[in-house]
């Protein structure tokens, strides 16, 4: 059986060679044998001829390659190939694991599954090309394999995904071990044709037995956990759960009911006011999506933001959302009540080519003028390809849009970018603010990042204000607005407006 990713290697058998002339091995075939397992072999091919020379037929030998790790046909090929790490045919795949269940079996030891998929891989092909991203995959197979031992299989299984098969493991917590290994062997920064460039990955386990008693379920399960480390942050890895299959199903059907929302314009903005600390005016609104659903109701992004950004539709939804947010900021300031409107932008839309065209033809067409748009980036958007997100992010402070870091904190960005970065606020996690008032340690991030920012020049805003107390700290540590349900949920553009007519809003601040 020929894997179907590989071509044979040779020309057809010739009849006519001299008996001495046996074929150099074909590689890369595969016998499926009568127990269902299948074995990696190479086939050699002999001319059988009469006494006068002629060919009457042929001997053909096949030979199990069984020297070396279980890798031998999923390795990343040497320096100068061309080609990229074969992706693996699930067949084989399939076969490898059970190989590695029956030996896990015959011991009574475990196996692992980890299914991996690289963080917004398909960005990077965007942002630097194909020959870039296809270095970058070689880079990846490279580390993977230096985490695990020869008796475990490392096979690409998609364009972004691989599969690593521990094949032995008393215990489970090895296999997370290991996991970790591999996305600190990831993150590390790489430094491809000039540019820095920074991966992440999301990683699902499945255990042998727990999760599966045959290759295929393992896997399956192992590709949901992944999806489970993507929805918690991406950049860690997660068990199976056994109840894990309705969230596949749930997920992928999600993908596509998304696009139809798109479609049928189901999404909807609401607006989160932020208030001046010492005046209690309103100093902008926070646009914030949501799917108004046809049957489930009011769906709120936790929902399907990552789901959106796994199929890309991120970018034409956040291009709807700053659309609607310029126009709606167009329309309040039309009706003598100018605020600021801020939007989230996600990391994809913020590295796709057209986004500064894109934005700035908004703000044509809704006549809005630049400085009454912010966009909300968060720490991990933008280091994730910190060189060409500078040059945007100039572009931007050139046109006169404002720029906030949100949830900072969180990230990683050093504090020489946040000198260099044109950015006009640092928007403080909810997280820190939560416990500013119960944890000495939460209130002295929240006092340094305030202190910090003013020393910079930069605004400070701290969202997930719930309570008079934390108002009472954050004044107190001179921070000068606030964002969080003790002022104002997020709440519909009409609601808004009243809210603006009722209070005062303090535009002239920014
Ligand atoms: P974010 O930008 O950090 O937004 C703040 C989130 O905290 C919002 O949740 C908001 O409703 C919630 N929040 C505000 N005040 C409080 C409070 O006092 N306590 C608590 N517990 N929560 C508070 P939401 O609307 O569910 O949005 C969640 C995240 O989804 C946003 O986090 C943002 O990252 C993303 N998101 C929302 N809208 C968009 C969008 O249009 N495009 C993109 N790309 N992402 C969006
Ligand atoms: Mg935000
Ligand atoms: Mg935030």
């Amino acid at each position: 059986v020929d894997t179907a990713t590989h071509k044979p290697e040779q020309p057809p058998m010739k009849f006519d060679a001299q008996p001495s002339e046996t074929t150099s091995p074909r590689r890369k075939c595969v016998l499926l044998r009568r127990d269902g397992f299948l074995s990696a072999i190479e086939d050699f091919t002999t001319p059988i001829r009469d006494g006068l020379g002629h060919p009457v037929g042929a001997t053909i030998v096949f030979h199990e390659v069984t020297a070396g790790p279980s890798t031998a046909l999923t390795t990343p090929r040497p320096p100068g190939d061309e080609c990229l790490t074969a992706v693996l045919h699930p067949v084989l795949l399939n076969g490898e694991l059970a190989q590695a269940i029956t030996r896990a079996c015959s011991q009574g030891n475990q196996a692992a599954v980890l299914f991996l998929n690289l963080d917004r891989f398909a960005h990077v092909n965007d942002c630097l090309g194909y020959t870039i991203g296809d270095e970058l995959l070689r880079s990846m197979t490279k580390r993977l394999t230096s985490c695990v031992r020869s008796s475990d299989t490392v096979s690409r299984y998609g364009e972004d995904e691989f599969v690593v098969v521990l094949a032995q493991i008393e215990r489970v917590e090895e296999a997370a071990i290991c996991a970790k290994k591999i996305l600190t062997a990831l993150a590390e920064p790489l430094s491809v044709a000039g540019h820095s460039v920074h991966v992440t990955a999301s990683v699902g386990i499945g255990i042998y037995p727990r999760n599966g008693l045959d290759a295929e379920t393992l896997v399956k399960n192992a590709n949901i956990a992944m999806y489970s480390a993507k929805d918690s942050g991406r950049n860690n890895c997660q068990f199976s759960q056994r109840d894990a299959g309705a969230r596949a199903i749930e997920r992928r059907s999600l993908e596509g009911s998304l696009r139809g929302a798109l479609e049928r314009q189901e999404f909807v903005l609401h607006y989160q006011p932020k208030i001046d600390l010492r005046t209690g005016a309103i100093t902008g609104a926070e646009a914030l999506i949501r799917w108004q659903h046809p049957e489930q109701g009011l769906i709120l992004p936790a929902r399907f933001i990552s789901a959106a950004e796994d199929c890309r539709l991120i970018v034409p939804m956040d291009q709807w959302t700053v659309y609607e947010a310029c126009r709606q900021a167009r329309a309040w300031r039309d009706a003598g009540r100018p605020v600021p409107v801020a939007v989230n932008i996600s990391s994809a839309e913020l590295h796709d080519k057209g986004f500064f065209d894109d934005v700035r033809a908004i703000l044509e067409d809704t006549r809005l003028e630049p400085h009454y748009l912010d966009l909300e980036l968060t720490e991990s958007a933008l280091m994730d390809n910190p060189d060409t997100t500078m040059v945007v992010l100039n572009a931007f402070k050139t046109l006169g849009v404002q720029l906030t870091i949100d949830d900072f904190g969180t990230g990683y960005s050093s504090l020489s970018y946040l000198r260099k970065t044109p950015i006009d606020t640092l928007k403080i996690d909810q997280s820190f603010v939560n416990d500013i008032t119960a944890n000495p340690k939460d209130a002295a991030i929240v006092s340094t990042v305030i202190s910090m920012g003013h020393s910079l020049g930069r605004r400070v805003i701290a969202e997930g204000v719930e309570t008079q107390d934390q108002v009472a700290f954050l004044q107190a540590a001179r921070c000068c607005e606030g964002q969080g349900y003790y002022f104002g949920r997020p709440m519909v553009a009409a609601r808004f407006a009243k809210l603006l007519q009722t209070t005062a809003s303090a535009s002239g601040l920014n």
